[in-house]
């Protein structure tokens, strides 16, 4: 054992797993490389605090960080977000998060009757019901759904839709232009570039068309919003009021 360790500390790369699975906090170099690079609320980027919990969010933080996107805000503080050392969302917080299907709001707490559960994946950051996640893992076989869900429920994981093209069953390749996915910001539908039904337009697209999808906002992926989600003729973007905090703050 002691031999093991001693190896592990002169390769920095088996130290770095070891913070990785034990203590996050000291990891945030390796969270932030591939957190999300735009606001949960607007979906468009500036300057945004990024949540060090599970849900692996960004936000605009202030009313002034939101202006430029017309986005809402956290509505904190300057002097709120300089006191602050390690940022977490109210979700996080509390434990309290949305499911990524159906949008309603349960207990993540895995220790104390949890409704929703986190995708294993390490990049995802989506929690489920298990009903609403198994329903889409196996949308044609009623039994295996209710296997799925139930062993969800029991705390086995689970890999969420998004991570498999949902043309194609594929996973994602982000070295490949084709491969590469396009992700709903609103639910777990992702597609490859080469596999991106029609109607969901790319910017640069012909007049007159409702855009759903636009590069150059995440590396490497295309965000769209998918045939779901109505588009808000103003915004242009759907409705943003997809965002539940179990706690509102009283004042302001
Ligand atoms: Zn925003
Ligand atoms: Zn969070
Ligand atoms: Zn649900
Ligand atoms: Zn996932
Ligand atoms: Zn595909
Ligand atoms: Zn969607």
């Amino acid at each position: 054992m002691a031999s093991s360790s001693d190896e592990e500390v002169q390769d920095p790369q088996s130290v770095t797993d070891i913070y990785y699975v034990d203590d996050t906090e000291n990891n945030v170099d390796d969270l932030e490389s591939d957190a999300d690079p735009i606001c949960a609320i607007c979906d468009d980027g500036g300057r945004i605090v990024r949540c060090e919990g599970r849900c692996r969010r960004s936000f605009h933080a202030t009313i002034v960080d939101g202006i430029e996107t017309g986005c809402n805000s956290l509505g904190l503080s300057e002097a709120q977000i300089q006191a602050i050392d390690t940022f977490l969302c109210k979700n996080c917080e509390y434990n309290q998060h949305q499911c990524f299907v159906c949008g309603s709001l349960g207990s993540s707490d895995m220790l104390a009757g949890a409704q929703v559960f986190p995708c294993v994946d390490a990049t995802c950051g989506h929690f489920y019901h298990p009903k609403c996640v198994a329903d889409l893992l196996f949308p044609e076989n009623e039994m295996e759904a209710t296997e799925c869900e139930l062993m969800i429920a029991d705390g086995e994981s689970f890999t969420c839709p998004a991570h498999k093209c949902h043309v194609c069953n594929q996973e994602e390749n982000k070295e490949v232009p084709e491969l590469q996915f396009a992700v709903c910001r609103r639910c777990p539908m992702s597609y490859h570039r080469q596999c991106l039904p029609g109607e969901i337009v790319l910017d640069g697209a012909q007049e007159g068309v409702i855009q759903r999808a636009w590069e150059s906002l995440i590396p490497e992926r295309i965000l769209i919003y998918c045939l779901r989600h109505e588009i808000d003729a103003n915004l242009g973007t759907p409705r943003r009021n997809h965002i539940i905090f179990p706690e509102i703050p009283e004042g302001n």
